[in-house]
């Protein structure tokens, strides 16, 4: 089965697009974009445009500044009764620590969940803002009815932003996680180990097909949150994650596609999470 990620995504839109009208809600969403990464200014922009779309007013800072600059304007939005969210996108540039950007954000107004008190009340598994991919990836298990409970989950990647909170989260005492997880990452010697133990499989990894079909046993259930822009043999851009979705596709149990699987599920978790704090 393929686990696409446009109904869930519907959903959520439909969901944000209600509450608005119904409590006339005027959210405000703040988006820093320091760096001129292409893959930022896409996924920025599809922000702002879904935004849009559903009356969430986007302010998108470019400004170049330094990192005292910075800091100055997110302290003074965190105080801004005007500004219901504040985002920063990653890469920032080189003479910015993303560590201590993030640190200064209010953490009720931190809808990407990096502030390390969102992080700390969810190792705790209390109400706080989750990182968006991971909980994009629950977002889908739950929609398409896959529990981790009992399950062995292999999760590829330790970012802070998607790979050890996605493990932390199915580590939950819950129904339907209740998981026992191994996490892997560069330092993992024989990765192929472990991904072929996987009853189900997440990858956040960054590295184009690092994941083949002789690393993971038959009918096993694969999430991949990687978004991997390569040329293909006809000099045409494309974007594939983490896995090798032709050769895996068949042996799997379910599958999510790239693109159209957890990336078309996490910008709609960010504008429902923007639309909570109202
Ligand atoms: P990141 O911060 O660069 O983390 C990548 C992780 O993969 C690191 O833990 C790294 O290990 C590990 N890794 C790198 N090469 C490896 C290898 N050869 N074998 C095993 N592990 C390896 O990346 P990220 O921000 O988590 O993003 C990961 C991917 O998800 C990217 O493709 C990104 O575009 C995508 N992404 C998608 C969404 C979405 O909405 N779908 C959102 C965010 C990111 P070390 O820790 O040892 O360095």
């Amino acid at each position: 089965m393929l686990l696409k990620g446009k109904p869930i995504a519907e959903k959520n839109i439909e969901f944000c697009k209600t509450l608005i009208q119904e409590k006339k809600l005027n959210p405000h969403l703040y988006i820093f974009l320091l760096s001129d990464d292409p893959a930022s200014d896409y996924y920025v922009n599809s922000i702002k445009k879904q935004a849009n779309n559903i009356n969430i007013q986007v302010t998108l800072d470019k400004e170049n500044v330094s990192q005292d600059e910075l800091i100055n304007k997110i302290k003074n939005l965190n105080i801004d009764d005007n500004v219901h969210a504040i985002m920063v996108q990653k890469p920032l540039p080189k003479h910015i620590d993303p560590n201590i950007i993030d640190q200064t954000i209010n953490p009720h107004k931190d809808i990407d969940g990096l502030t390390a008190v969102n992080a700390g009340l969810m190792l705790q598994e209390r109400d706080c803002f989750l990182p968006c991919t991971a909980e994009a990836i629950l977002e889908i298990m739950d929609f398409y009815n896959i529990s981790a409970e009992g399950k062995h989950v292999v999760v590829v990647g330790r970012s802070n932003i998607v790979g050890k909170p996605i493990a932390n989260l199915l580590l939950y005492k819950k129904k339907n996680r209740n998981a026992t997880v191994t996490v892997c990452h560069s330092r993992t010697p024989n990765i192929s180990y472990f991904t072929k133990m996987a009853d189900i499989l997440i990858t956040a990894v960054g590295v184009p097909h690092l994941i083949d079909c002789d690393m993971v046993k038959q009918n096993v259930i694969i999430i991949d949150a990687g978004i991997n822009e390569i040329t293909d043999q006809n000099g045409k851009i494309k974007y594939v994650g983490d896995v090798n979705f032709e050769k895996c596709v068949d042996m799997c149990e379910s599958i999510t596609p790239v693109p159209g699987g957890v990336g078309a599920v996490t910008t709609s978790v960010l504008l429902k999470h923007v639309v909570s704090i109202l």
